[in-house]
């Protein structure tokens, strides 16, 4: 096993072993959720798996069904919390290119209201069916190789 599987020098791995200073709203066995440092809003929080997974690919499926299933449940308690929440979003960022910065797979959860900071720039143009008929096919490709790799 490398030294990633084991989470050595990763400050989240610190955080689930309670080795660095969070501020923690949540924990069971599995996962530990916590106010995260640069908040996009007030309430933003980090929902990790306590077990160092560096993203998707090898972040166990149950562990990531009880990472939403904690997300789930703290969006709603954000909108009970008297913190400024009309809407809340949930965010992940699997890899650089999508914005990842701590390699430990980690689900944002974070308040949103009517002129808060947070953006997104895209080009959200309607593509056409065939482009996304094409595009699916593509998708389904992957889906078949995923079946033959071991888990
Ligand atoms: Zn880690």
């Amino acid at each position: 096993m490398g030294a990633g599987l084991l989470g050595d020098g990763c400050v989240f791995c610190a955080i689930a072993r309670g080795q660095a200073a969070a501020s923690i709203v949540f924990e069971d066995e599995w996962v530990i959720a916590f106010m995260d440092l640069q908040p996009v809003t007030p309430g933003h929080l980090l929902v990790i798996p306590k077990s160092h997974a560096e993203g998707l690919e090898d972040l166990q499926d149950d562990i990531g069904m009880r990472v939403w299933a904690v997300a789930h449940r703290l969006g709603r308690a954000l909108r009970l919390s008297g913190l400024r929440c009309e809407g809340v979003n949930l965010f992940l960022a699997d890899g650089e290119a999508a914005f990842q910065e701590v390699f430990h797979v980690h689900l944002h959860v974070f308040p949103r209201f009517k002129g808060d900071p947070f953006r997104i720039e895209a080009d959200w143009r309607v593509h056409e069916r065939r482009q996304l008929d094409e595009t699916a096919t593509a998708v389904r490709r992957g889906i078949a190789a995923l079946d033959v790799l071991p888990r």
